[in-house]
């Protein structure tokens, strides 16, 4: 039976259903948005992450950039302690007392590791240097447009950082009065190079920069970006700085950090100008002190490739969880199916089997049917075989009737003589005329035998024989045939021939019923040829081996078959003789009398005329 498929129209196999694909369609925005926040979840830790050790390393730089300039805070105070500074600034023209100074400001700046130690005046020109010795010796310069120095000559204890005007050498200048009694001489300056820190913030990695009041980088681990400004700067503070000049020739002009998203007041996303590629985290920390920024920034980059992993790993889990799901309605939908084909196969077999129950019942109905039809048919065919051996009997004693009118010739004869010579022998004795009256006897006692003859040969054929095949000798039977019809080819002037080769030919069948079928063909062909006139009249008989089979041939040179009545020959009651002379059954029963020995009785019209008909019988060893 077939099994329940759901069917499929082409609309429905073409395209999904609207909902199911409004469901699919859900399903994907629901994961993609999963995915959007996996992406922000794992960048923000990230970047929370960085945002920890970005705080960390600015702790660490800050710290390391004060205590590198705080050890120095005191150095330009320790001058008004020298006696010849003091001394220098009171009589400015003492050439011995200046290379004394610059002598001691040599010492003290080697000791001190700073850059350069050099005192003013108050006229703001430089009266005694470290770098006395050298070609650009500060010594004589006037230095007071410098903004530190000119803090400090206000009284101002000043710090800067600046890029040096002699030798364009960027430090921190560190610039305080010089005291005695209350009076101010003049200044001490103190230059501290702090370019080494950039090296050092470079080697640790991430990109730092220290930039100004107004904003201008001055130190940064990236080169490219130095004396550049973190925004524009407006006309006013851009002239100051030029007049100071701060950052000597150096072109101010902005760094180009663009912001991208403000975190809160210290951090924020920026994209930045080369070497930079890609979003930065900025973090600041102010250095109050000296009016100072320090800023941190830390390449995005891994935070989003690993934001990008968590995305890529959660679209991944769905794509697990979903084929999970589907994976587990599939199995459900083939257990069902599985269940449901279980249940037709089940449902089959039983129809299945209550066919067969069926069957096997009508089975054996019909084969007790059959047995019974068996045994009406086994019994119809014994009354069928008993009424044709009736039948055969019938047709016998036909043969016998037709004969009887010879036979009684046959007897009468022979009667009438017996009595006459009785008579004669009689008067012979009488008369004493004995050796005649023997030879008389002698005469009677051989008719008497031939009567016994053929009485006893008429009884012989009459009897009723049995159907059993035996070994039967073919000229013996031929010769009996011929006994019963002699007289009439005697009297009809036939002319009878007769061959049989080899002469002891035996063939498979009854003596008593071949005998009964030859006298038929002989009393047919004698009648054939009476009826025609036929003359000269021949009825020769041939018998011999085809093969394994025995063949008798019985042929006479009658009128012949007519062809339009070859197949009618041995049907039942069919004659062309006058009535009272045939009963047309006695081909119908030579037939059927060979057929059931397994031969064949067949007629032929033989070429030169007449008619033949073949006996064709099995062989007998
Ligand atoms: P019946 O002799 O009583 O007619 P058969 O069955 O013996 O019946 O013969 C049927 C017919 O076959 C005959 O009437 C005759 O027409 C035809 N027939 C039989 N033998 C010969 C023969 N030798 N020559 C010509 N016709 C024959």
């Amino acid at each position: 039976m077939p099994a329940a498929v759901p069917s499929v129209t082409p609309r429905q196999a073409g395209r999904w259903p609207r909902r199911r694909l409004a469901l699919w369609g859900a399903l994907l925005l629901v994961c993609l948005a999963l995915a959007a926040v996996a992406y922000r979840y794992a960048e923000d830790a990230a970047i929370d992450r960085l945002r920890l050790s970005g705080a960390q390393r600015l702790d660490t730089y800050t710290a390391s950039l004060e205590h590198l300039l705080s050890k120095y805070d005191f150095l330009p105070g320790t001058f008004e302690l020298n006696k010849d500074v003091i001394a220098l600034l009171r009589r400015p023209g003492d050439e011995a007392l200046r290379t004394e100074v610059n002598t001691y400001l040599e010492r003290v700046n080697r000791m001190a590791g700073s850059t350069s130690i050099y005192i003013v005046n108050l006229r703001g020109v430089t009266q005694a240097s470290s770098n006395w010795r050298t070609p650009d010796s500060y010594v004589g310069d006037y230095v007071a447009f410098r903004p530190y120095v000119r803090d400090a000559l206000r009284g101002v204890p000043g710090g800067f950082y600046g890029v040096g005007t002699t030798r364009g050498e960027p430090g921190y200048y560190f610039a305080q009065g010089i005291y005695q009694d209350g009076t101010m001489l003049g200044v001490a300056t103190v230059k501290v190079n702090i370019e080494s820190l950039e090296a050092s913030w470079a080697d640790a990695g991430g990109k730092v920069l220290l930039s100004d009041a107004h904003g201008v980088v001055f130190l940064s681990s990236v080169p490219q970006w130095k004396y550049r400004t973190l925004a524009p700067l407006t006309p006013a503070v851009q002239k100051e700085v030029e007049q100071s000049r701060q950052y000597f020739s150096h072109a101010l002009v902005p760094l180009g950090l663009r912001e991208v998203r403000r975190l809160d007041s210290r951090a924020r996303i920026v994209t930045g100008p080369p070497p930079a590629v890609g979003p930065m985290l900025s973090q600041a920390r102010a250095l109050a002190r000296r009016n100072w920024q320090m800023v941190y920034l830390s390449d995005l980059a891994p935070a989003r490739a690993s934001a990008r992993a968590a995305a890529l790993l959660t679209v991944l889990s769905e794509a697990l969880a979903i084929m999970l799901v589907l994976y587990a309605r599939q199995r459900h939908r083939l257990g069902r199916q599985r269940k449901r084909a279980r249940e037709d196969l089940q449902r089959a077999y039983d129809q299945l089997e209550n066919l067969v129950t069926e069957r096997t019942a009508s089975l054996r109905k019909m084969t007790r049917d059959l047995r019974d039809e068996n045994t009406v048919r086994r019994q119809a065919e014994q009354q069928l075989r008993k009424a044709q051996s009736e039948l055969v009997q019938a047709g016998k004693m036909a043969v016998l009737g037709q004969l009887s009118a010879g036979i009684t010739h046959e007897l009468n004869q022979p009667l009438t003589a017996l009595r006459t010579m009785s008579d004669n022998a009689r008067v012979l004795i009488e008369r004493g005329r004995l050796d005649d009256a023997r030879n008389n006897l002698a005469t009677i006692s051989q008719l008497v035998e031939r009567m016994g003859l053929l009485t006893g040969q008429l009884r012989q054929f009459a009897r009723k024989s049995d159907t059993m095949p035996s070994a039967v000798a073919v000229a013996d039977a031929v010769t009996a045939a011929l006994f019963l019809v002699e007289r009439r080819i005697a009297q009809e002037r036939v002319g009878f021939r007769m061959a049989t080769h080899p002469r002891d030919l035996y063939a498979l069948c009854d003596s008593n019923r071949l005998q009964q079928v030859l006298v038929n063909l002989f009393s047919n062909a004698l009648d054939a040829m009476e009826m025609a006139g036929s003359s000269p009249r021949q009825l020769v008989v041939d018998a011999g081996l085809d093969g394994a089979r025995v063949r008798i041939t019985v042929t006479d040179s009658g009128p012949g078959i007519p062809e339009e009545i070859r197949t009618q020959l041995f049907e039942p009651f069919f004659t062309t003789k006058p009535q009272g002379k045939g009963l047309g059954l006695g081909l119908a029963i030579s037939e059927q009398i060979v057929r059931e020995f397994g031969g064949q009785l067949r007629a032929e019209s033989p070429p030169e005329g007449g008619a033949r008909f073949i006996i064709d019988l099995p062989r007998a060893e």
